[in-house]
């Protein structure tokens, strides 16, 4: 990369969540393999972010690799609609098997968000079918994050999300607090308090509730009971609202099992995945719903059609790479790997709590946070960082890790003693 590559990025490129004219700093890479990211002046960076969840086995991994290489051999795209390939057939088959029972029936759409979207879509058309139209409004709890897209966003939480800049365009949902009590608490059963009143108040109004299971990822990288998980769900058949599971952060291990939703037993009505599906490779996102609400939105009007279809639906790259990541994840590694990465995280980590700056330290599976008093400036942060040979991004008040599992000991130290350097400064 030139020089003037960089002015360019700077004058011309939207990064995420940044200002075009007073941009954060961006570091250019030139590759990555492994557990790092090579940048173009050599510079070699262990990377605690496995880019934003979704890198698990590491960069430049030679199967996943030679999956995409042959894929393209065969065909890089077909449109979906008419049309079926092999690649998207095994990867729904493995996604049905994997994930709880219940679910039998895959939607494949382009992004976390977009699956966040038809899940939904989903939830609303099932009411539609059964003749309540009325139940077309959803319920969820703050601290939460369900992506950019517009209904997604309706769902985010209302500060973080910035609610009051999109005030008119977005639909007005329902928020329960957000679950104070964390795993390692003492369970008790007034936690479900105000979800109850919500559910009890509303039910007749909504389609369906909506949460990340036991880890609030980006809305504020919080970790709470599964026992609240467990009881929400059981509230929702009560009151007849469809449970949509969001499990674009949590799928495939990260939490220690292969959905969060395991930790608590729970098959929620849809489930979305993303992230982590392609190994961290193409953007890839599914929607899993049981048959009850498949087959109900199949007997609605329009002739049960549900209405979305992306261009780039099961896009046989995506698919064929996806369906190598998992089979690596079928092999079983990633759980010895997971829960030693727990294990040193809470052990690097959790000293920090004594620190005059940290605030908080929390650690669940393959996630170590360190909550700050005040908030960490990114760009000085991100260059000590990367003086240190670290790729960490902060945001706010928060200085976390979530590592690709195949990530050394060694590595790993490294990742937690910058963030130990950093808090000793604040
Ligand atoms: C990242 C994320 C999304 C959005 O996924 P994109 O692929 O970025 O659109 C939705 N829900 C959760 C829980 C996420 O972590």
């Amino acid at each position: 990369m030139q020089p003037n590559d960089l002015a360019f990025d700077q004058h011309h490129i939207w990064h995420p969540y940044t200002s075009l004219q007073q941009p954060l700093p961006v570091y250019p890479v030139a590759a990555a393999e492994g557990c790092e990211i090579i940048l173009t002046d050599g510079t070699r960076l262990v990377d605690g972010m496995a880019s934003w969840w979704a890198a698990v086995h590491g960069y430049n991994h030679p199967a996943l690799n030679q999956a995409i290489a042959e894929q393209t051999q065969a065909m890089s795209h077909v449109m979906f609609g008419g049309l079926t390939h092999q690649p998207a057939v095994d990867l729904c088959r493995r996604l049905v098997q994997l994930s709880p029972a219940a679910l039998q029936h895959v939607f494949l759409c382009d992004s976390g968000s977009v699956a966040v979207e038809v899940a939904i879509k989903m939830a609303v058309q099932y009411w539609f079918a059964r003749a309540q139209p009325q139940k077309n409004r959803m319920a969820t709890v703050h601290g939460g994050y369900h992506g950019d897209t517009f209904a997604a966003m309706s769902v985010c939480d209302p500060v973080n999300g910035m609610h009051n800049l999109f005030r008119g365009s977005l639909r007005e949902q329902l928020f329960a607090p957000i679950p104070d009590l964390t795993p390692t608490d003492h369970w008790h059963d007034d936690a479900l308090a105000p979800l109850q009143r919500l559910l009890e108040k509303h039910h007749h109004e909504l389609a369906g509730l909506i949460l990340e299971p036991i880890v609030q990822g980006a809305g504020g990288m919080r970790f709470y009971h599964p026992q609240y998980l467990k009881q929400a769900a059981a509230l929702c058949r009560q009151y007849d609202v469809l449970l949509i599971a969001d499990e674009i952060a949590t799928g495939f291990g990260r939490t220690g099992r292969w959905f969060a939703c395991d930790h608590a037993e729970v098959t929620p009505d849809i489930m979305c995945l993303g992230k982590a599906l392609t190994g961290g490779y193409m953007t890839q996102a599914a929607v899993l719903a049981t048959t009850e609400v498949a087959h109900t939105i199949s007997q609605g009007p329009a002739g049960g059609t549900f209405m979305h279809g992306p261009t780039f639906m099961g896009n046989p790259l995506a698919c064929a790479v996806a369906n190598a990541s998992i089979a690596l994840l079928e092999q079983g590694h990633w759980q010895t790997q997971v829960a030693a990465i727990a294990q040193q995280l809470e052990h690097e980590l959790r000293p920090l709590a004594a620190l005059p700056s940290v605030a908080d330290v929390r650690c669940f599976g393959a996630i170590g946070v360190v909550e700050m008093h005040a908030p960490v400036d990114v760009a000085q942060a991100q260059r000590a960082f990367v003086e240190a040979g670290v790729w960490i991004r902060p945001f706010g008040k928060l200085v976390y890790l979530m590592p690709p599992y195949v990530i050394s000991s060694a590595q790993l130290s490294k990742l937690t003693a910058a963030i130990a350097n950093l808090a000793r400064q604040q």
